[in-house]
């Protein structure tokens, strides 16, 4: 998901030109030909948990695009006004519908290519019962032999995925940064 560049002003809707601004800045930003504001664009962050249940992990499958029909841990963009752990524990309410306790801290992925950070906390299932809302087609728990590699949504979630089961065979859960390029 490529962020598109900004056309318009958000003051005024006035074509922006992209340009260094002139206070120094030394990266090209867009910037209003009337008003003159500049409009600085940062990464966004997704939050998301790894909701476990004994030996098994629950993914949805996804009811919506991008990667429709594809596996994905609970996550989406995090709002304002809210923590990375609330935004992760809303996320796996409305996609999931789980009753869980979250736990620790467990990933953040870089992805510089398309500007977002993805970071998951680890959830214990309070219950194997799940009430999956809209964005979701199926809730369900997956052994490790059956997570289905090949249908997962995005490489984040995959590579969280495996260390989370890599971490669990050690006996001993990590904190990891991993970076995709
Ligand atoms: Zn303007």
């Amino acid at each position: 998901m490529l962020k598109l560049p900004i056309k318009h002003c958000k003051s005024c809707g006035t074509a922006v030109v992209y340009r260094l601004p002139d206070d120094g800045d030394t990266k090209e930003r867009a910037i209003c030909t009337a008003c003159q504001t500049v409009h600085y664009e940062n990464p966004l962050m997704v939050v998301g948990t790894v909701p476990y249940w004994d030996d098994r992990v629950l993914l949805c499958k996804r009811n919506i695009e991008p990667r429709w029909g594809k596996w994905t841990l609970p996550a989406g963009f995090m709002e304002l006004n809210e923590t990375v752990a609330e935004g992760a524990a809303r996320e796996t309410v409305e996609e999931a519908g789980a009753e869980f306790e979250m736990g620790s801290f467990f990933s953040l992925v870089n992805i510089p290519r398309v500007g977002q950070v993805h970071m998951f906390y680890l959830a214990r299932l309070l219950s194997d019962q799940f009430d999956p809302g809209h964005e979701t087609i199926e809730a369900r728990l997956f052994k490790e032999d059956e997570i289905p590699w090949d249908e997962i949504a995005f490489k984040t979630v995959a590579e969280t995925l495996k260390r989370y089961f890599s971490d669990r065979r050690a006996g001993q859960f990590a904190i990891h940064a991993i970076d995709i390029v």
